[in-house]
């Protein structure tokens, strides 16, 4: 049986360019530090992906810095900020970060900082309150994502990067969700760092992007050969980077295009689960168009992902990170969202690749799994 791919927030699909792309460098290779025609080939090829990057950003090309994911885009700003700084300060963070935004903030109280956690409203949005009374502690660094992995909820990241800076601080922005399902400027933005990464639009697994404005002090996380101008040491991925590359501007122009598609798809999906008596979550916040996060009674989130997946339809249940960290997912939680609703919450995503009939499918599969006989786990009561 073929299965359905309704997980795209984990991971995209291949973009066929990026398998065109893949394909031609299956029979190149060369360090992109050696000075011969093999090296140069790779250099060369990596610093036209640079320019398309940069441009596709509204940056310039040296403010972009290669990288091998988001979490590592993430840490690197991060912890870069801190060794930079001659005093430990105070690092600003959602509630509802992700753990590789969330992790190396912890991290940093081993040098003294103070992380300060901010509260988000019941439908995920950051909490005014709480976030005016952050501000007033003077953070030194502030990170925040443009869209949650889990709900989808977009915050107003230019409103409050305006705020942060004014309060002085240096503003990080993880925009991993959001590339590819909305417009991303960095200018427009008004960061001073922005995390991306690959695999979620197309490209393959193992290369991020960290833009970094010029005028920000920072130490490398990778220290070691001096790539990236010495902003993260290690050969680089030519291959990977080059497909990137060719990527990033047909993501830009293809983006609105993207996201009237999938939200037909979304407004359709919402439909059939409302009726169907499914707990929306954020529902009134604005939202990625690609991502539903609901909760239906009856099963456990992991046991729906299980169920769906054997009639064929890839979903993600709430829990952090799925199989790593079991327990009802920390943005649920922020939200206020009780430990046993929590628990049935399953996230759909989709992609440029998902049609109408993928949805239509998915909720009859839904309804056959309410059938009374196809319940083999004690009912799940709210
Ligand atoms: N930030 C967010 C919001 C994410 O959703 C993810 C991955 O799911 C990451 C960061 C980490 O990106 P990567 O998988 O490239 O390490």
């Amino acid at each position: 049986m073929s299965a359905v791919y309704l997980d795209w927030n984990a991971t995209a699909p291949l973009h066929p360019i990026a398998r065109e792309v893949l394909a031609q460098w299956l029979d190149r290779f060369g360090n992109a530090s050696s000075r011969h025609r093999f090296g140069e080939a790779v250099r060369s090829e990596i610093e036209a992906a640079r320019h398309r990057l940069a441009e596709s950003l509204g940056v310039m090309p040296n403010q972009v810095v290669f990288t091998s994911s988001g979490t590592e885009g993430n840490n690197t700003f991060i912890k870069g900020v801190a060794w930079a700084e001659r005093q430990p300060g105070t690092v600003v963070v959602s509630a509802i970060e992700h753990p590789s935004v969330r992790e190396p903030a912890q991290q940093l109280t081993r040098l003294g900082w103070r992380v300060r956690t901010v509260a988000v409203d019941s439908q995920g949005r950051i909490e005014p309150t709480d976030w005016a009374a952050a501000l007033a502690e003077r953070p030194r660094l502030v990170s925040l994502m443009l869209a949650n992995n889990e709900t989808g909820v977009v915050q107003p990241v230019a409103e409050l990067a305006r705020e942060a800076r004014q309060a002085g601080a240096i503003v990080h922005c993880d925009a991993v969700q959001g590339w590819g399902k909305l417009p991303i400027d960095f200018a427009a933005l008004g960061v001073d760092a922005l995390t991306l990464s690959g695999h979620k639009i197309g490209a393959p697994i193992g290369v991020g992007v960290l833009v970094i404005d010029r005028r920000i002090d920072w130490a490398p996380l990778l220290a070691g050969g001096g790539q990236e101008g010495g902003r993260r040491s290690g050969t680089e991925n030519g291959a990977a980077i080059a497909t990137l590359g060719a990527l990033a501007p047909i993501v830009a122009e293809q983006q609105p295009q993207w996201a009237a598609h999938t939200l037909a798809l979304q407004q359709a999906l919402e439909e059939g689960l409302t009726s169907r008596g499914a707990t929306l979550f954020s529902a009134h916040a604005p939202r990625l168009p690609n991502t539903t996060f609901f909760a239906l009674p009856e099963r456990i989130g992991e046991n729906w992902v299980l169920a769906l997946d054997r009639e064929g339809f890839a979903v993600a249940s709430g829990s952090a990170c799925s199989s790593t960290h079991p327990g009802p997912s920390a943005t649920l939680t922020a939200m206020g969202v009780p430990a046993e609703v929590a628990q049935s919450a399953i996230r759909v995503s989709t992609g440029w690749a998902t049609d109408a009939a993928a949805i239509a499918a998915f909720l009859a599969a839904i309804d056959r799994l309410r059938q009374p006989d196809r319940l083999h786990y004690r009912a799940v009561t709210w």
